[in-house]
């Protein structure tokens, strides 16, 4: 799950074509329709408004904000009409989070994973601007996940267990019962062969010994300074961190 830090909402949502309207202003009128429509309505309500503005600018801007990569799993996402717009907290859920921009991140489209897999369901987790998943998840050499020592300190326990549910089970081929089903088997190939291509290319660049800390850390601020990331930075930045600590 990326690391990310949210920037300002596009400056006008409006479809092409049409007067520009801000974000804020968007959301200040989705609040209006709330207070004026009656609860069983929100829901909808709240997802007629949401259809209206441009996705093309939301998209744009997500993109360049998660550096290219799905929020959820890490793979490449474009800046065109495959990514989905995804609700952390989906709009049945709290209709007044349609137009959130804390609550909107770049999803990649796979059928089997993340937000078209997540559908209604509620994460239950925090978003990923108030905690670092990198931190909590813990990344196994063979790409799988699970929940990290640290989760337990930082997360509830309805939290953790919610976690768990969005990671689901390394032991199978895939696990429909997940929110996000991020330990489905090709993505855990996917973060094993990342993860041995980052080792790879660090030991033709210094070596099999030990790894001077100075080029371990000046590698991990690059990375994490692209603005068009390699796919699955949660396993590499985790294991640079880890070697690190023996440096
Ligand atoms: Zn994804």
């Amino acid at each position: 799950m990326l690391k990310v830090t949210k920037a300002e909402a596009p400056r006008n949502v409006a479809p092409d074509g049409q007067e520009p309207r801000s974000w804020q202003a968007a959301r200040i009128d989705l609040h209006k329709m709330l207070t004026q429509s009656a609860p069983h309505h929100h829901a909808a309500t709240a997802r007629q408004h949401y259809a209206q503005l441009n996705k093309t600018s939301l998209r744009q801007k997500l993109t360049e904000e998660q550096r290219g990569l799905c929020i959820f799993c890490e793979r490449r996402i474009q800046n065109d009409h495959r990514t989905r717009v995804a609700h952390w907290v989906p709009v049945s859920q709290e209709p007044s989070r349609a137009v959130d921009w804390a609550n909107l991140y770049g999803s990649c489209s796979a059928a089997e994973t993340c937000d078209i897999h997540q559908g209604a369901r509620q994460l239950g987790i925090p978003t990923p601007v108030s905690v670092d998943y990198r931190r909590l998840i813990h990344h196994s050499f063979d790409g799988s996940l699970e929940v990290g020592q640290l989760a337990s300190a930082k997360l509830s326990q309805l939290e953790v267990a919610a976690l768990d549910r969005a990671l689901g089970d390394a032991t199978k081929p895939e696990d429909p019962q997940s929110t996000l089903n991020l330990n489905r088997a090709e993505l855990r190939s996917a973060r094993k062969a990342a993860l041995e291509g980052l080792t790879n290319g660090l030991e033709r660049l210094l070596g099999s010994g030990k790894w001077p800390s100075d080029k371990l850390k000046r590698i991990l601020k690059a990375m994490e300074g692209e603005t068009n990331s390699t796919p699955f930075p949660g396993i590499q930045t985790t294991y640079l961190i880890h070697r690190l600590r023996r440096a």
